[in-house]
């Protein structure tokens, strides 16, 4: 999970009409030209040598991860053994790293990942969008399980079933490769996985927290208020404002102001498709801040506003930006951190805002992810340049303190 999470999906449908549905958004995307990325050609099983052993990097006390070496396990019946290509760090990586707020220490991280199956049972025949499965092929897990599309974090955190195939987040046990910071990884059977050869290795590293763009975006969608012609801010240009300028950019919405403090980021914010760029610092005090973004879009207030901080201070201001009648999608708090003051009467009543909340991403997300990933490199985002750095496995320390010290956007251990 990246910054955010799920929504609440209320219906319940089973596993065949699960597997009916994510296969037609599927066929759909093959239906859409590709944009080109590189392809992975699938080769038969007998060419994949499967060492003894595989290295994972555990971490084994706070700020501390142990490459350590396990023997790699018989795969089951219904199993898949996947080499690990590469792996983002996620917020909640950096969480666990340093805080172990779930407790989980002993474990083995690492959910943003995608590699190459190299072995499989004998009942592996299909992923969980029904598209067949071959030794070489490259591939994802999620977290969100496939008996229900619109499943999300939230229902299970509610429900208490999350982390039976969360790889990345389980704690360790015989198995050892559970996570995606490893050279192996053992995907049981059961578990959530989709075949995304015809993504290139970057795109792949960058599902994950696109999926919880992709997500919100739905969110602010159902409001009503989304237009192609809306006037649209996003603040924080953090890898979640970014992404999300991306998506509203792949909708066609061209008139998008983006708010930071870090004059890098708005200039990657205008990469991504912002229009332009509204630095707070140089604004003292929110009237100030309010003219800047309303110049911004040519005198007039946003119509939309996503708020991608998670800063109090960001969500109290947001308000200010919108219009009477306008939207918002607050998903920059992931964690609680803390209280923010607003008016009501002012910021929402007298307004008749509407306002949406977004966290996490759905499995049914998860599949229109893979297509926004071909529009965006088919329209010439850079989204790649996300990936600010990689470091190898053996060096997973020094990638999370760089993660911690903000530098960079999207940190990614990457297997040579
Ligand atoms: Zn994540």
């Amino acid at each position: 999970m990246a910054n955010m999470d799920l929504n609440n999906g209320t219906s319940q449908i089973n596993a065949n009409d699960v597997e009916a549905i994510v296969k037609k958004v599927l066929e759909n995307m093959m239906a859409t030209p590709s944009a080109g990325l590189s392809a992975a050609t699938s080769q038969p099983a007998a060419s994949r040598v499967i060492p003894r052993t595989s290295r994972v990097a555990m971490l084994t006390a706070l700020e501390q991860y142990e490459i350590r070496e396990y023997p790699v396990p018989p795969v089951g019946d219904g199993d898949i053994l996947v080499k690990v290509e590469g792996c983002g760090i996620c917020g909640t990586d950096a969480h666990e790293f340093k805080k172990d707020p779930f407790g989980l220490i002993p474990v083995v991280l690492g959910h943003e990942g995608t590699g190459e199956i190299v072995s499989m049972g004998k009942n592996v025949t299909k992923d969980s969008a029904g598209k067949p499965l071959r030794v070489g092929d490259k591939v994802v897990t999620c977290m969100i399980f496939k008996d229900n599309p619109e499943i999300t974090m939230f229902d299970l955190n509610k429900q208490n079933v999350g982390g039976s195939d969360v790889y990345g987040l389980l704690p360790d046990d015989d198995v050892h490769l559970n996570g995606w910071f490893a050279d192996y990884i053992l995907i049981r059977e059961g578990s959530t996985v989709f075949q995304v050869s015809d993504l290139d290795l970057k795109s792949r590293i960058l599902i994950e927290p696109a999926a919880v763009l992709i997500h919100a975006v739905e969110r602010a969608k159902s409001t009503g208020i989304l237009r192609f012609n809306s006037r649209v801010a996003v603040q924080g240009c953090g890898p979640i404002g970014l992404l999300c300028i991306a998506i509203l950019r792949t909708m066609g919405i061209e008139t998008i102001v983006a708010v930071d403090g870090e004059q890098k980021r708005l200039d990657f914010a205008k990469e991504m498709g912002a229009k332009t760029g509204v630095n707070f610092k140089n604004h003292q005090g929110i009237a100030a801040l309010t003219a800047a973004v309303e110049e911004a879009f040519d005198g007039h207030p946003a119509d939309f506003a996503f708020q991608c901080t998670g800063a109090p201070g960001g969500h109290s201001n947001i308000y200010k930006f919108i219009r009477n009648g306008g939207g918002l999608c607050e998903l920059g708090f992931f964690i609680n951190n803390g209280d923010a003051t607003i008016n009501p009467h002012l910021d929402i009543c007298s307004k008749e805002l509407t306002i949406v909340g977004s966290w996490v991403y759905t499995l049914r997300d998860y599949a229109t992810t893979f297509d926004f990933l071909k529009r965006a490199e088919g329209i010439g985002l850079p989204l790649k340049k996300l990936i600010t750095h990689e470091y190898p496995l053996e060096q997973i320390n020094e990638a999370h303190r760089t993660n911690l010290k903000m530098e960079g956007l999207k940190i990614a251990i990457v297997n040579k």
